[in-house]
């Protein structure tokens, strides 16, 4: 055999783990259906501004070890989060905090915030939550989820939000200080040069091939390594033996402007529930801006379909007890590792991600 690993996908997950199984010494080859490396997090320059070709992505850690294993790869740009809410016009500050608070019911006070949310709890009389409606409520009040989170969550999902886990809504903090910084990590930031260049130096030294698509030719490929990192849909590996997981997909309206600033934010989320898109994207307020023109785009989210790109895995009940009897077949072939969003259907970070990979690759390769 050629190779001792054959990797499927060059997404964060799959370079992550060539890089460690060539720098442990061991024959690589990393393949991708795409034309291009870094799966998802694929940026590109246009008009001299990074675009994130299938949504934005902003790394952010608590992990040291993690942030230093990034940033040792390629530099970083200090980037802070902070989407601004747009709901019928209405702006409002993202993540909940006493900005929003302020905007929503005009107190000034974390007391007052405080007191406010707590007795729209009380009247709305949840005790435990079990669906993200109720989760919601219970942590910002019915203003707030019917203003910022109801809307926009069920243009992103497709569903009610009874409907949905709870998890999903406890991704976004909730302060009673003036901070609008999204993730509140310990370490944020993007790589210069995108994430095509993080992926770029994950994949020195392995031999990586473009335009490749494993499953069709899957006998082929698989007796040229020992062992096979697998990061797309679980599903589709088994041939949706068992039905088909579910996922969002997500599509963008890309234009060029002839302006040099469109809204003067990076994102702006649009939480109400008749603009048919969820947010806007203007590239170059990633980075430092300056360039003469501006490149934004509109995000729809749709039910994916096959054919189309899988973005969301939707860890609702059903969907978990699918992937679990999914896994029992995986567990069953061991010489395939699967990993990544799609090959664990996990609604994963990118550290997360990348600290998955570490973790498997050390273990692996030990
Ligand atoms: N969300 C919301 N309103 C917003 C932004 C987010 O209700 O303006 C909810 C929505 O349900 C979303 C979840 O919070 O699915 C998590 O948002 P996050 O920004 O973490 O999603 P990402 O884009 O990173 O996947």
């Amino acid at each position: 055999m050629k190779y001792d690993y054959l990797v499927v996908g060059t997404g964060l997950y799959g370079a992550t783990f060539a890089h460690e199984a060539t720098a442990a010494g061991k024959r690589v080859l990393v393949i991708d259906r795409r034309p291009h490396i870094a799966g998802l997090a694929y940026t590109e320059p246009v008009e001299g501004i990074e675009i994130h070709r299938y949504g934005p992505h902003i790394f952010h850690t608590d992990d040291t070890a993690l942030w230093e294993y990034v940033t040792r790869l390629v530099p970083f740009r200090p980037y802070i989060h902070t989407p601004v809410a747009d709901y019928h016009g209405q702006r409002y500050s993202l993540p909940f905090n006493m900005h929003t608070f302020r905007q929503m019911w005009g107190v000034t006070t974390p007391a007052e915030a405080a007191a406010r949310i707590a007795q729209q709890r009380r009247t709305a009389g949840i005790s435990q939550p079990r669906n993200l409606e109720e989760q919601a409520i219970s942590l910002v009040g019915v203003d707030i989820y019917e203003k910022l989170i109801r809307g926009y969550t069920e243009k992103q999902w497709g569903r009610p939000c009874r409907e949905l886990p709870a998890f999903i809504i406890r991704r976004l903090p909730v302060r009673l200080t003036y901070d609008n910084n999204y993730f509140g990590s310990r370490y944020q930031g993007i790589p210069q040069g995108g994430y095509t260049a993080l992926a770029a130096a994950l994949l020195e030294g392995s031999e990586v091939q473009l335009g490749v698509d494993y499953l069709p030719d899957k006998a082929r490929l698989d007796a040229m390594a020992r062992r096979v990192v697998y990061t797309g849909p679980i599903d589709a590996y088994f041939g949706y033996q068992l039905g088909t997981l579910e996922y969002r997909a997500v599509r963008f309206e890309t234009e060029i402007l002839d302006i040099p600033d469109f809204q003067g934010h990076a994102v702006i989320n649009y939480t109400d529930r008749e603009t048919p898109y969820t947010r806007v994207i203007e590239h170059k307020w990633f980075g430092k801006g300056g360039q003469p023109k501006t490149v934004i785009s509109r995000e729809y989210s749709a039910a994916w379909r096959p054919g189309c790109e899988p973005h969301y895995p939707v860890n609702d009940a059903a969907n978990d007890a699918l992937y679990a009897a999914y896994r029992r077949l995986a567990d069953r072939e061991p010489q395939v590792i699967f990993g990544g969003r799609l090959g664990e259907y996990r609604y994963y970070d990118m550290d997360a991600v990348i600290a998955a990979a570490l973790a498997k690759s050390r273990q692996e390769l030990a």
